[in-house]
């Protein structure tokens, strides 16, 4: 299953259980832009979706780490990030 996991300051967070409204709101915007551009990467020799890791010092300063089965997911899903 695609999976997407937020770290801010080396903790893990989750949107919905962000306090701050404005906050709460970007990052559940980041983590619904990158799901409908990658939720249906498959791998197609695999059949396995890729996981992120979306991880930074704030919101809007996020790096993204890409897990998958192989180099061709991976890959796949860098180009459809942009
Ligand atoms: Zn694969």
């Amino acid at each position: 299953m695609f999976d997407i996991t937020f770290k801010l300051n080396g903790r893990k967070v989750r949107p919905n259980q962000i306090g701050d409204a404005l906050e709460k709101a970007l990052l559940q915007k980041v983590e619904d832009d990158i799901k409908k551009k990658v939720a249906t990467v498959r791998c197609p020799e695999h059949g396995q979706a890729a996981q992120i890791v979306a991880s930074g010092r704030s919101i809007d300063k996020l790096r993204f780490d890409i897990k998958g089965c192989c180099e061709k997911l991976i890959s796949d899903v860098k180009k459809k990030l942009g």
